[in-house]
């Protein structure tokens, strides 16, 4: 905005400051973006699983502290930096946290998503351009006052603050009519669920389905095989209260771990003759990926990892079990290119091929962020929005 714009922006954050401890609503300082940066004023933001991850802080080299979570969220461009031409002030847009700079060796095929300056990167923490910070403060975790002191970054993003700064590759323009709360989702949750079942397993008409974890992720994995026409989707969840949800995202059968003698693949063979085509890990948990693995049918079943997994602990699986013909691969994003693929997904959901709504459980204001993440850690929320801006009618 004219008045703001090259002048620093003092304004509210929710600042981690250390591992498990509460985040602090507190005054920061947002630095102007510099070559190829964009700031952003942060309209909706909701939690995804990623950020409790690194709130807990389990990896050492996961943690940096103070820093600025979130990344998933829809804003407003406020300003942008020197030499950024495809969006301008006034601009809604979504930020991507794993980015697309349409130019390096992997943006110019179509095989991967991983651009090589942007793709995302857990042990990064400041900005590309200089190695430094647009985040700082005055104040201390207790609210006194310090000498200024910066604040990381995250995931390329960071949206729980009021206003924030990326590389430019890292931000999607949305239709300015599109319904914002759900534009949020695309950030992270349901494109990276519904991009898994769409560009990583191409999930086709009348197959079968297995989706390991019922969280928000899990469920756009269900979400995108209904949308493809799958005949059966098998949802596993160690959390009955989510199977009701599931019904609304297609899930037609359920298995609950915690009912079963026996293990969860083996139940999924028996009722499927021999296995599922496709199986998706979508709980972060490499002992849960070992079910994934092997519930899917021998000769051409094909398991896709979604989960973060913070333990040092590597894949559970004999090489010779690969033999069987089952295969298995990652996906970030959902493979999708974020800046070429996403307006287009959007439309697709404003169509109503995915939908949006139901991933929508709880809604809060920002200063409640506390609440929200407490939700999602007991599994009693899919997506809670928060509304960092004040005054949104919409
Ligand atoms: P969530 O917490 O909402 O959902 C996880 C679900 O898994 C919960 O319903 C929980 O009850 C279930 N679960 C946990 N442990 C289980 C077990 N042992 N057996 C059965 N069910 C179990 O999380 P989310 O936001 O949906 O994220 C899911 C995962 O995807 C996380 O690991 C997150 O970090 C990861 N993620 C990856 C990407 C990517 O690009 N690859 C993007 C976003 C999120
Ligand atoms: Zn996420
Ligand atoms: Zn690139």
């Amino acid at each position: 905005m004219a008045e703001t714009q090259g002048k620093v922006i003092t304004c509210k954050a929710a600042v981690a400051w250390g591992p498990k401890e509460p985040l602090v609503i507190q005054e920061i300082c947002v630095d102007p973006p510099q070559k190829m940066e964009v700031r952003l004023q942060i309209l909706y933001s909701s939690i995804c699983h990623t950020d409790l991850g690194f709130w807990n802080g389990t990896n050492e080299a996961e943690r940096a502290f103070p820093r600025i979570l979130g990344h998933e969220a829809v804003g407003i461009v406020e300003s942008v930096g020197e030499g950024v031409k495809d969006v301008k002030e006034g601009d809604y847009v979504i930020p991507a946290f794993n980015g697309e700079c349409g130019e390096c060796r992997v943006c110019t095929k179509e095989e991967s998503n991983l651009c090589e300056k942007y793709q995302v990167d857990p042990m990064k923490r400041v900005m590309v351009s200089d190695g430094g910070t647009r985040f700082s403060t005055t104040t201390t975790k207790d609210g006194g006052s310090s000498k200024s002191q910066r604040i990381y970054h995250f995931l390329n993003t960071s949206t729980f603050t009021e206003y924030t700064v990326l590389d430019s590759a890292c931000v999607v323009k949305i239709d300015p009519n599109a319904p914002l709360k759900q534009m949020s989702l695309l950030s992270c949750g349901v494109s990276t669920g519904v991009g898994a079942a769409w560009n990583s397993a191409n999930v086709k008409e009348g197959t079968t389905t297995a989706v390991f974890g019922l969280g928000s992720v899990g469920l756009a994995v269900a979400e995108g095989a209904r949308a493809r026409g799958a005949s059966r989707i098998i949802g596993v969840d160690a959390n009955a209260s989510k199977f009701e949800k599931s019904k609304l995202m297609g899930v037609t059968d359920f298995v609950n771990p915690k009912d079963l003698t026996k293990p969860v693949h083996q139940m999924i063979r028996e009722i499927t003759g021999g296995g599922v085509d496709y199986s998706f890990e979508c709980t972060g948990n490499v002992d849960v990926l070992r079910e994934a693995f092997l519930s899917t049918h021998v000769g051409w079943g094909s398991t896709v990892l979604v989960g973060i997994y913070p333990t040092p602990r590597t894949l559970p699986l004999h090489p010779m079990e690969l033999f069987e013909g089952r295969k298995i691969t990652g996906s970030v994003f959902g493979g999708f290119k974020p800046k070429s693929q996403l307006p287009n997904f959007a439309q697709q959901c404003m169509k109503g091929v995915v939908k949006l709504e139901p991933f929508i459980t709880n809604e809060l204001p920002f200063e409640k962020i506390n609440d929200a993440f407490q939700l999602l850690r007991d599994g009693k929320s899919l997506r809670c929005i928060l509304q960092i801006a004040k005054f949104l009618k919409r």
